[in-house]
C-alpha cells in the first residue's frame, strides 16, 4: 500500500512517520514551498502530545527544540492567585511532561525528522483536487497512491473533495494575539503558565529558561473585525484590552518589539463524514479545537499515530479507516465540545485527565471493532 500525505504539518509529518514504522509506504506534500518560518505563535504539546510521539520514537526533535511546561497558575482581575497546578511529570528534568515550542520550530523539527527518516517530503504542493488514486496539485503536477491522507489542516481541501456539503470552519468569537520578548526585567513565570483572566479579555504567558517571554492574549470579538494589522496594531490591541489593570499582561504587551502576530480562532467542531474508500482526514482536517484548549497538536498526534495502528492490523483501507474513525470521533469531539465552552466563559477546565493520561501502545493489535 502506499499513502499520499497531504500537508506536511504536525498531522502529517508524524502520519508518515508512524505508517513508515508500520511497514506502509508514504509521501508528504506540503503547499508552502519553505519551512514554518510564517507559522508565528507557539504551542504546547501536553502530556498525551508526547506519549503519541513517543509511541512511535519521535519525541526527541521535540524535546531538543522545546522547554518543559512543569504547571499553571490561574490568576484573577485584582491580581490575586487563586489556583496553582503541577503538571503530573513522571520525571524530574520535565522531559515526559508538557513541552513548550514555537510553532516555526515544531514543524521544522519534525520535518527535518521525517525527510532524515527516508521519507520523501515534497514542498510547494498545494493539492486542488484528487480522485481515487491521484493527488492534483497547483503547479500541475499529481502524486499517485492508492490512499489519500488529508492532513492539511483548519481548510482542509481533502476535507471538501470526501464531501462538499461539509460545514465550514466555525468563529470562536476570539481574536488571539501572540508575542515573543527577551525584556528580563518584566514579571516572568519559568516554566509555568500563568494564566489571568481579565476583565474583558484572557492573558497567559510563559518564560524561558534564558529569561524571554512567550505570551498570548485572547480578545472577545466578531470575525472580521481586526483583519489585516500589522505586528504594531496587533500589540496595540492587546495592549488595550488590559491598560490599567493591577496586571502584568500590559506591562509585558508594552515590553515586546514586532515579534507579534494575531489573527481570529476557528474551530471544527464535527465534521460529518472522516472517509470514504480511499481517503481520511487527520488532525485539523477532521476536527479543530479552539486555541484555549490547548489541546490541538496533541490531539493530531494521537489521530496521526491511531490511523497508521489501524492501517497496519487491518485487512484493507475502508476497515481501517472504519475503526480509526471509531476509536477517535468521541474523544476528539468531547475535547472540542469542551473548550468551545471554555473560549466563551474564558474558565479553564479543571478535570483534564481524560485527555492527559491517554496512552498509545504502539505494539497493541487493533481489532475491527
Ligand atoms: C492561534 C492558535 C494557537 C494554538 N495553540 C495550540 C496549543 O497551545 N496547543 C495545541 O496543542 N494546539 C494549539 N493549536 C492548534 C494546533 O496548532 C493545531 O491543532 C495543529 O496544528 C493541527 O495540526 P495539523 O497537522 O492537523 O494541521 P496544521 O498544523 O495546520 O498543518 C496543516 C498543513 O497542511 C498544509 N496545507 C494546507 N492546505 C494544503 C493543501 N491544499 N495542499 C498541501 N498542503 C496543505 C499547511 O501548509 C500545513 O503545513 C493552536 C491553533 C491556533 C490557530
Amino acid at each position: 500500500m502506499k499513502a499520499v500525505i497531504i500537508g506536511g504539518g504536525i498531522s502529517g509529518t508524524v502520519t508518515a512517520m508512524a505508517l513508515r514504522l508500520a511497514g506502509i509506504e508514504a509521501s508528504v506534500h506540503e503547499a508552502y514551498p519553505s519551512g514554518g518560518e510564517d507559522a508565528g505563535a507557539f504551542l504546547t504539546i501536553m502530556h498525551n502530545g508526547m506519549d503519541a510521539l513517543r509511541a512511535i520514537g519521535a519525541e526527541a526533535p521535540v524535546v531538543d527544540n522545546s522547554f518543559a511546561a512543569v504547571g499553571l497558575e490561574l490568576v484573577t482581575p485584582d491580581g490575586k492567585t487563586v489556583e496553582r497546578r503541577s503538571f503530573d511529570v513522571a520525571d524530574s528534568a520535565g522531559l515526559t511532561g508538557p513541552r513548550t515550542l514555537t510553532r516555526a520550530s515544531l514543524y521544522r523539527a519534525l520535518q527535518e525528522e521525517v525527510i532524515s527518516r527516508g521519507i520523501t517530503f515534497e514542498r510547494g504542493k498545494r493539492l486542488v483536487s484528487a480522485s481515487p488514486g491521484v493527488a492534483r496539485f497547483e503547479d500541475g503536477s499529481v502524486a499517485e497512491g492508492d490512499i489519500l491522507i488529508g492532513a492539511d489542516g483548519l481548510r482542509s481541501v481533502v476535507r471538501t473533495i470526501i464531501d462538499p456539503a461539509c460545514p465550514p470552519p466555525r468563529s470562536t468569537g476570539l481574536d488571539v494575539v501572540y508575542g515573543y520578548t527577551t525584556d528580563t526585567s518584566i514579571p516572568q513565570a519559568p516554566s509555568l503558565y500563568r494564566m489571568i483572566q481579565s476583565l474583558h479579555a484572557f492573558f497567559g504567558y510563559t518564560s524561558t529558561p534564558d529569561g524571554s517571554t512567550y505570551w498570548f492574549a485572547r480578545l472577545p470579538t466578531a470575525e472580521g473585525v481586526r483583519v489585516g494589522l500589522s505586528a504594531a496594531e496587533w500589540r496595540s490591541a492587546a495592549f488595550a484590552a488590559f491598560d490599567g489593570e493591577p496586571l502584568p499582561a500590559a506591562e509585558i504587551i508594552q515590553s515586546t518589539g514586532d515579534d507579534v502576530f494575531g489573527g481570529h480562532s476557528y474551530d471544527v467542531p464535527s465534521t460529518p463524514v472522516w472517509f470514504n474508500a480511499s481517503m481520511v482526514l487527520v488532525g485539523d482536517a477532521a476536527h479543530a479545537a479552539s486555541p484555549a484548549a490547548g489541546q490541538g497538536a496533541s490531539m493530531a498526534l494521537e489521530d496521526s499515530v491511531v490511523l497508521a495502528q489501524c492501517l497496519r492490523d487491518l485487512p484493507d483501507a475502508p476497515t481501517a479507516f472504519m475503526a480509526y474513525e471509531r476509536l477517535r470521533r468521541a474523544r476528539v469531539e468531547k475535547l472540542v465540545a469542551g473548550s468551545a465552552s471554555v473560549s466563551s466563559s474564558t474558565t479553564s477546565d479543571r478535570d483534564r485527565n481524560w485527555l492527559y493520561q491517554h496512552h498509545i501502545e504502539w505494539d497493541a493489535k487493533i481489532t475491527r471493532n
